[in-house]
């Protein structure tokens, strides 16, 4: 294993099978990225006890909104902070979670890190293309198919992205219509600059991509 991954857990055996788990994708998503390096580690802090996990989500109480039912991961200064498997999947939104679906979270947050190596202004992450991404390039397909258009406006994507319903969902269909029509390059290009993209003509052409998915469905059934 290459020095981009650092994993910080008291369980040796889990860290292990962890960094074994996440080898092959590194380079899958680097790849996909074109990148030879990161210019920083993958670090990931693994908890084994709720408490201190709360504690570090609310700033130790002083900001109690920030921990809600379905917190079990937190990305602060480039660090990833994650529940144990065993906290994780007892949390009522993840009692359905296996380690599959604890090994995508990691995999969607090293996404986000090689993403912003092609970033042309680091400042800028539009969450949309960014979740989009994410969620394509770490398998992610508990999103797919949840959506048959896109509900919403092109501000409520922009503006309000963390804030609407099916928000992965969308995001997942939109980057789905993206891989499917634009070159590699294209798509390269786009993610570097995500903030240029019209996002109102993102959504016709998303939805018009669905419908005739949609319609190729039905035609199969006759
Ligand atoms: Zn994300």
């Amino acid at each position: 294993m290459s020095g981009n991954i650092v994993l910080n857990c008291k369980d040796k055996v889990f860290t292990e099978k962890i960094l074994n788990d996440l080898e092959d994708f590194q380079k899958e998503a680097m790849n996909f990225f074109e990148i030879d390096k990161l210019s920083r580690t993958f670090n990931v802090q693994i908890y084994d006890s709720l408490t201190n996990f709360v504690n570090f989500v609310t700033f130790n109480g002083k900001e109690p909104k920030r921990y809600h039912d379905g917190t079990v991961a937190t990305t602060r200064n480039g660090v990833v902070h994650i529940l144990n498997l065993e906290l994780y999947t007892q949390d009522e939104r993840h009692k359905n979670n296996n380690y599959d679906d604890y090994i995508k979270t990691l995999k969607h947050e090293f996404v986000h890190i090689c993403h912003e190596e092609i970033l042309k202004d680091k400042n800028i992450m539009p969450p949309l293309l960014m979740e989009g991404i994410a969620t394509r390039l770490a398998g992610q397909t508990k999103y797919a198919n949840k959506v048959t258009e896109i509900n919403c406006s092109a501000d409520d994507l922009v503006f309000d992205f963390y804030k609407i319903k099916n928000n992965y969902a969308y995001a997942y269909e939109i980057m789905g219509y993206l891989m499917q029509n634009k070159s590699h390059n294209d798509l390269l290009k786009i993610l570097s600059e995500p903030q240029k993209e019209d996002v109102d003509r993102l959504i016709k052409d998303t939805n018009k991509f669905l419908k005739s998915k949609q319609n190729t469905i039905e035609k199969q059934k006759l």
